[in-house]
C-alpha cells in the first residue's frame, strides 16, 4: 500500500464513521504566545477542548503536519539517530467533541488497523492508564475492560502516569490514554524477548503508533481533578510510522515517504545508503530536515536570528553540517532535494508544489552562507593545530573559532579527533561559561549561531547545540 492511498484510507474510515474531514493547520503557529509550531493533531482544536468556542462539526479527522523542535516534545537529537523519531511529521487523528466517547474510539481504532488495514492482530499491543495516587485516580477500567473484549490479555500493557495520561498543561482538560504499539521484530527475536516487556523501551522496532486520549477530566488551578461536563476524544497516529508497519519494512526510512528523497540523496552524493552507520545517520539528517524546513517555509516562516525563524535556521545548518562532515558535501544540495519532495508530496500537501521555487531559493542561499562559515573555520583549525605543540588543543582556540565563526564545537572535537588530536573540553566549557556570564543581560536569541541558549530567554529550544548534545553526539559516533 502505498503512503498516499495509507492516508486516504484513514480519512475515508473516519468520512464514513460521520467524521468531517478538515485541513492541516499550518505547522508553524502564529497566533499562539504558548506555542511555536504544532506538534500533535490537537493544538488547532484546543478550544473546543477548552469550551471556548464551539465546533462546526462534532466529529472530524485529519493528517496534520507536526514539528516536534521544541518545547514538551523536542525530538531532534534523535532525529537520523533513530529510525522512527522525526522533526516534521504527520499525525493522523479523528476527534470527537462532546460526541463519542472510548467504545468507539477503541473499536474503530481495532477495526481500522486490523481490518482495513490488516495488520496481524498478534504484532499488536495496547496499553491502559494504571492509575496514580497523586491524583488519586484508579486504573482506567473502563478501557480495559474495553481492549480485554477484542485483545488478549497480555497483550494489554498497564502505563504510567507519563505514558499514560495527556494533560494540555498545569490546568485544563486531561485524561487518560490508551496507546496502540506495534512489534515489527522477526520471529526469532520475539521468541528471545516478549514483546510486552519492550513496549515503551525505546526499541526501534517495537514502537508506538496511536495514541487514544480520553479527555475526561479538567485540572483545576489547585491541582486537584474534577469530571468534565462533556468528554472528549483525541486520537494521533504517526502517519510515517503506520506506513513502516504497512509496507513491511523496518525504519520509517525504508517507506515511500522517505525514499525518493534518500535515492536523490544517493545519486547527488555518490553516497549509498545502508552501508555504513555514520553515513546512514546523515542521510537520515537531510531526508529529515529537508521536510521540515520545506513546510515550514511554504508555511510562510523564512530562517532568520529569532525565535521560530532561528528554529528552522537550525534545522536546516544541522542538516547542511551532516552533509559538510559525513556525505563530503562541498556545495549546496539541499536545495536539490526540494523537488522531489515537492513532487512526492506535492498532492496532499499543494503548498510545497506552490511555494516550490521560493523554497529552493531560500536554503540555497542558506546553504551557502553557511558552507563559507564553515570553511573559513576549516582553514583556522588547520592553522591552529599547526602552531600546536601538544596533541590537546587548547579550548579556548575552539572557543574562539566557536564564537567568532559560528563553527560548531562538535564539528572542532571530531576533526580534531580524526588528525590524532584532543580537544580540551574544560577549557572550552570554561571560556564558554565566561561568556555566557559576560553576556547574560543580553537576548541571546538574536546572537551568532551556534551560541547556548540562556535558560530564560529560549528555554524551550535545547536542542542540538548545547555543549550537553554536542558531546554526546561526539561519544555517539565513537561507539
Ligand atoms: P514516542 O513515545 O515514540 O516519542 P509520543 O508518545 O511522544 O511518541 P504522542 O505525543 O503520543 O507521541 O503522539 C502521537 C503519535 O505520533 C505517536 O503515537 C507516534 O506514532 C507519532 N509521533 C510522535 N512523535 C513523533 C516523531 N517525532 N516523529 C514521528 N512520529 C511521531
Ligand atoms: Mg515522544
Ligand atoms: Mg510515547
Ligand atoms: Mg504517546
Amino acid at each position: 500500500m502505498t503512503s498516499q492511498e495509507v492516508r486516504t484510507q484513514f480519512l475515508n474510515f473516519f468520512k464514513e464513521k460521520n467524521h468531517t474531514i478538515v485541513p492541516s493547520a499550518p505547522m508553524v503557529m502564529r497566533d499562539d504566545p504558548t506555542l511555536m509550531f504544532t506538534n500533535a493533531g490537537m493544538n488547532q482544536f484546543k478550544e473546543f477542548f477548552l469550551g471556548n468556542s464551539v465546533p462546526k462539526s462534532k466529529r472530524v479527522t485529519d493528517t496534520q503536519k507536526c514539528l516536534r523542535v521544541s518545547g514538551k516534545h523536542n525530538d531532534l537529537e534523535e532525529v537520523g539517530k533513530d529510525t522512527y523519531h522525526h522533526t516534521m511529521f504527520e499525525m493522523l487523528g479523528n476527534w470527537s467533541f462532546g460526541d463519542y466517547f472510548k467504545k468507539e474510539a477503541i473499536q474503530w481504532a481495532w477495526e481500522l488497523l486490523t481490518e482495513v488495514y490488516k495488520i496481524d492482530k498478534d504484532i499488536l499491543y495496547v496499553s491502559v492508564f494504571e492509575g496514580s495516587d497523586d491524583d488519586k485516580l484508579e486504573m482506567d477500567q473502563e478501557a480495559y475492560d474495553l481492549w480485554k473484549a477484542i485483545v488478549p490479555e497480555d497483550r494489554i500493557i498497564m502505563g504510567n502516569k507519563k505514558d499514560n495520561f495527556w494533560e494540555m498543561g498545569d490546568q485544563g482538560p486531561c485524561g487518560p490514554c490508551s496507546e496502540i504499539h506495534v512489534d515489527l521484530r522477526s520471529k526469532e527475536e520475539k521468541a528471545k524477548v516478549p514483546g510486552a516487556s519492550l513496549v515503551n523501551q525505546d526499541d526501534p522496532l517495537v514502537v508506538e503508533i496511536w495514541n487514544l486520549v480520553f479527555i475526561q477530566y479538567n485540572r483545576k488551578a489547585n491541582g486537584s481533578l474534577e469530571d468534565l461536563p462533556e468528554k472528549h476524544i483525541d486520537t494521533g497516529m504517526g502517519f510515517e510510522r503506520l506506513c513502516m508497519a504497512l509496507q513491511g519494512v523496518k525504519s520509517n526510512y525504508d517507506t515511500d515517504v522517505f525514499t525518493p528523497l534518500i535515492r536523490e540523496v544517493e545519486t547527488i552524493t555518490g553516497k549509498k545508503y545502508g552501508k555504513n552507520e555514520e553515513t546512514d545517520i546523515a542521510i537520515r539528517v537531510v531526508a529529515d530536515h529537508i521536510r521540515a524546513v520545506s513546510f515550514a517555509i511554504a508555511d510562510g516562516q523564512l530562517p532568520s536570528n529569532t525565535g521560530a525563524g532561528y528554529v528552522i535556521r537550525r534545522i536546516l545548518r544541522r542538516a547542511i553540517r551532516y552533509g559538510f562532515t559525513f556525505l563530503d558535501t562541498k556545495q549546496p544540495f539541499i536545495y536539490r532535494l526540494v523537488k522531489v519532495l515537492s513532487e512526492s508530496m506535492g498532492k496532499a500537501f499543494p503548498e510545497l508544489p506552490k511555494n516550490h521555487q521560493l523554497i529552493e531559493n531560500v536554503i540555497k542561499e542558506e546553504e551557502n552562507s553557511f558552507l563559507s562559515t564553515l570553511e573559513q573555520g576549516l582553514v583556522l583549525l588547520d592553522s591552529v593545530i599547526a602552531s600546536s605543540k601538544s596533541k590537546t588543543i587548547a579550548g579556548e582556540k575552539a572557543f574562539e573559532l566557536y564564537d567568532t565563526f559560528g563553527f560548531p564545537i562538535d564539528l572542532t572535537s571530531l576533526i580534531l579527533e580524526e588528525k590524532g588530536y584532543q580537544l580540551d573540553v574544560e577549557g572550552f566549557e570554561k571560556a564558554l561559561k565566561a561568556q555566557k556570564d559576560r553576556s547574560r543581560a543580553a537576548s541571546e536569541v538574536s546572537k551568532d549561531d551556534w551560541t547556548v541558549l540562556q535558560q530564560d530567554s529560549e528555554q524551550e529550544f535545547v536542542g542540538y547545540d548545547t555543549l550537553e548534545a554536542k558531546v554526546k553526539l561526539v561519544k555517539y559516533r565513537k561507539v
